[in-house]
């Protein structure tokens, strides 16, 4: 990707900023809400053309403006271009000042994708914070609560701050109306090596769903159960939210190692069999469980962020994503700082900072 620092005059003072290319790498919107976290946590202001230019609708989606929306309401950056469908952005960011916040996102956007711009920035703020995200909280190509909580976060805490998230009620597309919240400790970040995932601990799988059919969410779990062989029956469950939660259904297969749990979802779609879901999802965590990686590829490029912010440690990886890679060329833009990417034998790749 071809980001480049550009100089721009600011008064009589000199000010860097850095361009970004959003048509390349991944080129989604996850480009857009790095870019916003790390502007704010090291001061750099940028600007981002060309916005999700290889998305059938390029631009800014809502969840995207919202997300760069809360980035501005917690730090009063000053930012240029942000609208629904807008492809070019310039953000100038503000000190981030730590304490309450409600953020809804209009449509069933992910809350949890405005959780991802917000938090390293409050992580690293002088004060504690308290969020309330509304709207989404289990949409397809986005982390669902549940991921959040027992993938992502407990890596988290380990690097020093305390982040705790409840989850009131769901919200599903295209309904959305959910509720989650999410108290922050702030901390420095501290570098931590996640190599290893660690002994087995368990595993189970669970249809969550509302307002559709029972045998629905029933078919999901029977086609997982074939394809999940060893999974003990005990570890299949469904569970029926109240009907106001809807309409939604859910599969998300867990597998717990002493060091890491792995959330593989499998997002109920109008139109695609429950068998077929079911399908896809057991064999991404059969992909997992048969690798020895500690992230598989949703917490991989999520960890890019906190661990380029660490300055050091490292983790390892299943073959990395487009998102990974576009969020490690991103984040040394940022930071300045070295990362580096090596397949190691057995095939896992490992991530290293600093
Ligand atoms: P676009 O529509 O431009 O692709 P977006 O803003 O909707 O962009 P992405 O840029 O694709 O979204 O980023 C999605 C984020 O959600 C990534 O950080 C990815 O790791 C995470 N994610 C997607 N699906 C899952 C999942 N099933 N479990 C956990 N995390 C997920």
């Amino acid at each position: 990707m071809d980001a480049q620092v550009d100089k721009i005059n600011v008064g009589i003072e000199t000010k860097r900023m850095i361009t970004i290319d959003g048509s390349e790498g991944e080129g989604g919107g996850q480009m857009v809400r790095n870019s916003c976290a790390l502007s704010l946590v090291t001061g750099e202001p940028f600007r981002i053309s060309n916005i999700r230019a290889k998305r059938s609708k390029p631009g800014l989606m809502r969840q995207h403006v919202t997300a760069v929306e809360a980035a501005c309401v917690i730090s009063g950056s000053e930012c240029t271009g942000l609208a629904v469908g807008g492809s070019e952005l310039e953000f100038r960011p503000g000190r981030v000042i730590p304490g309450e916040y409600l953020f809804a996102v209009g449509t069933a956007g992910s809350t949890g994708l405005v959780l991802q711009t917000v938090l390293m920035p409050l992580i690293l703020a002088d004060g504690p914070s308290r969020l309330v995200l509304e709207g989404g909280t289990h949409n397809m190509l986005a982390p669902p609560f549940d991921f959040i909580e027992r993938t992502f976060l407990p890596v988290i805490n380990r690097m020093g701050p305390s982040v705790s998230a409840r989850i009131v009620r769901h919200g599903f597309y295209p309904r959305g109306g959910g509720r989650i919240e999410v108290d922050i400790t702030p901390s420095p970040l501290s570098p931590i090596d996640c190599l290893d995932r660690g002994k087995p601990a368990g595993v189970n799988a669970q249809a969550v769903f509302t307002g559709l059919p029972f045998e629905i969410a029933e078919r999901m779990l029977t086609r997982a159960k074939r394809d999940l062989a060893d999974w003990p029956d005990d570890a299949f469950a469904v569970r029926e939210l109240p009907s106001d939660q809807g309409p939604g259904v859910i599969l998300m297969l867990e597998a717990r190692y002493a060091n890491v749990t792995e959330v593989v979802s499998g997002f109920g779609q109008l139109g695609v069999p429950a068998e077929r879901l079911a399908k896809t999802s057991a064999a991404r965590m059969n992909g997992y469980i048969e690798s020895d990686a500690f992230a598989g590829p949703y917490l991989a490029d999520q960890l890019v962020l906190p661990f380029a912010l660490a300055g050091g440690g490292a983790f390892t990886t299943v073959k990395p994503s487009q998102h990974t890679l576009t969020a490690i060329d991103i984040a040394r833009r940022f930071t300045g700082r070295a990362i580096g990417l090596e397949q190691q034998n057995g095939g896992s790749h490992l991530v290293s900072f600093g």
